[in-house]
């Protein structure tokens, strides 16, 4: 267990969840791979605690468990559980927490795949799901109902980037006893401080800003106490598990991303605002530029931003124009995820039904990595400049 705590992030990232007193000294605590884990006795076998023991592979190896404690301390929550994705973190989260009959509030932004969750597994188990308008703040106490279990956040939403009023959200929902689920993905541990917030369990892509390298798939559950119990049981019905290679470079790229995320958001200040007056850009959307709609929201809320963000253009183009801009991009690369060093940008198409989405152009997504920004803005001008 970490004995040099910290209170501030930096120091957490710097110590969380290790201990090389109890590893020889060495820094980091070490990747075990394991399935079978044996007791000495019978009486030692029959009185494990699923809760706190290594017991068996899937359930944990002490590399996991290293992780789970650090990402726990850094986001200011009691416990965390790593699962195999980011979209696992989701899915085994919103399903501890209903039964057939109960009722689902989900943020008409949320990441698609959530959605896909909602309406094609917790539907087929008689779970219900109403899409809310994002911004809808505390006007959420009116789609509140007795059997409304789950309130799913997510801020800034996926592709739009609306900012949600998560305080006020919770509020009503916790008036009703509903439980508060953020994806706080784009926030990240240290950038929304989840439980100042009112959220009750913070789910994270770790694939993005905590693995940090695009080369590991890992999800991480953050919870209260007063939720563990439920989550851990889903873990174990479900089969979730985190592997222990992933959790080892989940935990490397951690001890990094306080510094990584000042320069993404350093260097994605300095491309927005090089976007924004270009003659083909009709608006970008990044919560940390100041006349960005969720500008006051996120400075309230946040604690910085990410490298990540949307450009409307102009016009709307078809692919034809599209890819004379996209494939010719040499430092921007098209691909799906985001968080690590590299830049990326993906055109978008945002589904919504609670809701519209419209735009006076296309809409593209941006994510600006550790290249220096001179390199990123003379690859999209020349890229812009191919777009007609
Ligand atoms: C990428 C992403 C996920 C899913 O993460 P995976 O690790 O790819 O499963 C969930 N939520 C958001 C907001 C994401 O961007």
């Amino acid at each position: 267990m970490t004995k040099k705590k910290g209170v501030r992030a930096e120091t957490l990232l710097a110590n969380g969840g290790r201990d090389p007193e109890s590893n020889y000294g060495i820094v980091n605590p070490p990747v075990y791979h394991a399935s079978t884990v044996t007791s000495p006795t019978l009486t030692a076998y029959r009185s494990r605690d699923f809760t706190k023991d290594i017991t068996y592979g899937r359930m944990g190896t002490p590399t996991q468990k290293a992780l789970e404690e650090a990402v726990a301390l850094v986001e200011g929550g009691d416990r965390a559980i790593a699962v195999s994705s980011g979209l696992a973190s989701i899915t085994t989260t919103v399903s501890a927490f209903v039964q057939s009959g109960d009722h689902i509030l989900c943020t008409d932004s949320a990441y698609f795949p959530t959605r896909n969750f909602c309406n094609n597994v917790m539907a087929k188990y008689g779970v219900e799901t109403t899409y809310y308008d994002p911004m809808i703040g505390a006007g959420i106490a009116d789609l509140i109902q007795d059997n409304t279990k789950v309130v799913m956040t997510e801020a800034p939403g996926s592709q739009t980037f609306e900012v949600q009023d998560i305080p006020a959200i919770a509020e009503a929902a916790h008036a009703r006893g509903a439980v508060v689920i953020h994806d706080n993905t784009w926030g990240t541990p240290i950038n929304f401080r989840s439980f100042e917030r009112g959220v009750d369990v913070s789910v994270h892509a770790a694939t993005k800003y905590i693995v940090g390298h695009s080369d590991a798939m890992l999800g991480i559950i953050v919870t209260k106490n007063e939720h563990y119990d439920a989550l851990i049981k889903n873990f174990r019905y479900w089969g979730q598990h985190a592997a222990p290679d992933d959790c080892y470079l989940g935990l490397r790229g951690l001890r990094t991303m306080g510094v990584r995320l000042k320069q993404h958001q350093e260097s994605a200040l300095v491309v927005a605002n090089w976007l924004r007056e270009h003659p083909d850009v009709s608006r970008v959307l990044y919560p940390a530029l100041p006349d960005d709609p969720g500008h006051e929201i996120w400075k309230r809320d946040f604690e910085g931003a990410c490298g990540l963000f949307g450009v409307v253009l102009k016009d709307h183009y078809d692919d034809d124009a599209l890819g004379a801009m996209l494939d010719g991009l040499e430092l921007f690369a098209m691909g799906a995820s985001w968080g690590g060093y590299e830049s990326l940008i993906l055109p978008s198409t945002p589904i919504r039904t609670a809701t519209t989405w419209e735009a006076e152009g296309s809409l593209l997504r941006l994510h600006v990595g550790l290249e220096h920004t001179d390199d990123l803005i003379a690859d999209l001008e020349a890229g812009l400049a191919r777009l007609k």
